[in-house]
């Protein structure tokens, strides 16, 4: 592939005095970018509008133009979960994609359902959550390292639990587990409200709880507060239901179902 613009690369990394080389038509131009593919969707006769998470512009749109012929110069390299470099030609709605080079693959985790459905549940939920030019570097961390997690082998309900634990801190509404949701009080709480926020104590109880087994908010506490790549030992009688109550709490919280999620825990 063919690159005409010598000196692009001085531009988008900003260094001064070399901004007048890029090259410009109608007030648009070329700046580099970096992000992990979170979908994409059929866009025109052979395209594909490819979503991505970039650390410093959050979510982003971009058009991959010709990537359904069956001769695509882009290969799988825009797959769901690869970590990418891209360079954009900017447009007034949608960046175009002119070149894009693969950063982290993680192909281990490719070639295991299992780790593929967990994978495809965090790249649903931070696309849920991820705003469209805003800089999102904690949620871009997480989702590297959730799937850095999956790539090296850990998998399993407590791996996705307490990735979408953190998420729900990263974005500030973390579930109450240690105290009371509702008066705040310290105690070991055995219901939890979606509508307060996480567990509630004995004499709070609003309605429509959900009753929990005794020691599940401390095991999803731990979860919470540990690295990805070394949790706890899991507790096969917590560990499905500390999953439930953190899907039941995001979707209530994000007002929508999660589809993938909804395939891993049943
Ligand atoms: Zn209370």
């Amino acid at each position: 592939m063919g690159w005409p613009y010598r000196g692009i690369r001085h531009v988008v990394e900003g260094t001064p005095g070399k901004a007048r080389l890029a090259p410009t038509i109608h007030g648009m131009g070329l700046r580099s970018d970096q992000g992990i593919v979170l979908r994409s969707y059929p866009f025109g006769e052979a395209d594909r509008v490819v979503v991505i998470l970039s650390p410093n512009n959050g979510k982003l749109r971009t058009v991959a133009k010709g990537i359904r012929k069956t001769k695509s110069r882009f290969g799988g390299r825009l797959e769901p979960f690869t970590h990418v470099d891209l360079v954009l030609y900017e447009g007034r709605n949608l960046d175009t994609i002119t070149q894009v080079s693969v950063i982290e693959a993680f192909p281990s985790l490719r070639s295991d359902l299992d780790r593929v459905l967990a994978a495809g549940t965090m790249v649903e939920v931070v696309d849920a959550v991820a705003t469209e030019q805003e800089p999102s570097h904690r949620l871009f961390l997480l989702l590297q390292r959730g799937l850095k997690a999956l790539d090296r082998g850990t998998e399993g309900a407590d791996l996705v639990t307490s990735f979408l634990l953190k998420l729900t801190e990263a974005i500030g509404f973390a579930p109450a587990l240690d105290r009371c949701a509702s008066c705040g009080r310290w105690d070991v709480p055995l219901r939890f409200s979606l509508s307060e926020g996480g567990a509630v104590c004995t004499s709070c109880r609003p309605s429509g709880t959900i009753r929990l087994t005794a020691g599940l908010t401390a095991y999803m506490s731990a979860l919470a507060s540990s690295d990805l790549t070394h949790l706890p030992p899991s507790d096969p009688r917590l560990s499905g239901e500390a999953l439930g109550v953190t899907r039941r709490f995001l979707e209530h919280h994000l007002e929508r179902k999660l589809s993938s999620l909804a395939v891993l825990h049943e």
